[in-house]
């Protein structure tokens, strides 16, 4: 890694990224965790939900660049499935210290990035995923760097993840992220526990907000973490030389993986799409014990308690949306 033998490839220039910029409705907080505690009860045996001022998310289990989610907070959906299916673009390649002045962050504030997203492939010379966790100013200085990728071994079905240095600060292909201040200030904190209904935490949340306001569309950005039992991830293996046409062609092409919590997700999601051809949900999660990857759900219903931290974001960008369209691999 980072040898003689790394490809080159520079990240597509700022000037030729298409960048649309959207509202999202925000709802008054309080009103917003009781609708979602109240949905929340129809997936989860105990669910409880609070505006609670942001914890010091710096810390043990969440390890943010920054210590909360709040200050001008946007969801950024940069490139897409598109890029990556059927045929992965290896040129789609951005530097992620563009993106504070790409979608007009305040100049006068740092800004946290976190989330979920592809690796940056020349990194490792090959693909992985990417729990995006990083803090730049507008200059585009690194302040903290605490991004993981995990990469996958074919031969032996094994994975290793990997802190990215701070001199590494693009990625491949797709992102969903939360861009903000990084500061604290009020936070919906969400508990919830044993499974009773068939979605993972994060659609839950999601489907509470498209039921309870089905005409607005609500960005939730923030982290969470499932704190006892099990957990399917995925994590993409390198980038396939055959074309991937369908689900069922992109399943047998991920690596799944069941790991025991807890596992510290990195989260964002949006409500109803206003039309930016959006993922509208997409977590990446790590812990201490090394795993990493891609979260689905939770295996172990009965035993999984969820702890989260989000923050409603003002705004959505989308960066680089493709042009074509399709559902491939979105789950
Ligand atoms: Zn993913």
């Amino acid at each position: 890694m980072g040898d003689s033998a790394t490809p080159v490839l520079n990240p597509i220039p700022a000037e030729k990224l298409s960048v649309e910029i959207q509202p999202l409705f925000q709802p008054d907080l309080k009103k917003l965790s009781s609708v979602l505690e109240n949905g929340l009860k129809k997936t989860f045996e105990e669910a409880s939900v609070s505006v609670q001022p942001c914890p010091d998310l710096t810390l043990a289990p969440f390890h943010l660049a920054a210590p909360g989610l709040c200050g001008n907070s946007k969801i950024l959906d940069v490139g897409g499935c598109p890029y990556l299916f059927p045929l992965a673009q290896r040129n789609k390649f951005y530097d992620m210290r563009d993106f504070p002045k790409l979608v007009k962050a305040a100049e006068d504030s740092p800004q946290l990035m976190i989330g979920a997203g592809a690796a940056p492939w020349t990194f490792l010379s090959r693909n992985a995923e990417m729990m995006t966790n990083i803090l730049l100013d507008h200059q585009g200085q690194v302040l903290k760097q605490k991004t993981k990728i995990a990469r996958t071994f074919d031969g032996n079905n094994e994975y290793e993840v990997i802190d990215l240095p701070e001199t590494e600060h693009k990625m491949s292909i797709l992102s969903n992220l939360l861009m903000s201040e990084g500061r604290s200030g009020p936070v919906l904190e969400i508990k919830c526990k044993k499974r009773i209904g068939p979605d993972n935490f994060v659609t839950a949340l999601r489907k509470v907000l498209v039921e309870n306001y089905p005409e607005d569309s609500i960005g939730l950005g923030g982290t969470f973490v499932v704190q006892s039992g099990k957990v399917k991830i995925h994590i993409m293996p390198e980038l396939s030389s055959c074309p991937l046409t369908t689900d069922a062609e992109v399943e047998g092409w991920l690596k799944f993986f069941e790991i025991n919590a807890p596992f510290t997700c990195l989260s964002v999601l949006v409500s109803n799409d206003p039309g930016l051809d959006l993922r509208v949900e997409h977590s990446h999660g790590f812990n201490e014990r090394g795993d990493g990857g891609h979260y689905h759900y939770d295996t172990t219903p009965e035993e999984t308690e969820y702890l989260a931290y989000y923050t409603v974001a003002q705004q959505v960008c989308r960066i680089d949306r493709p042009v074509e369209s399709h559902q491939i691999g979105r789950d």
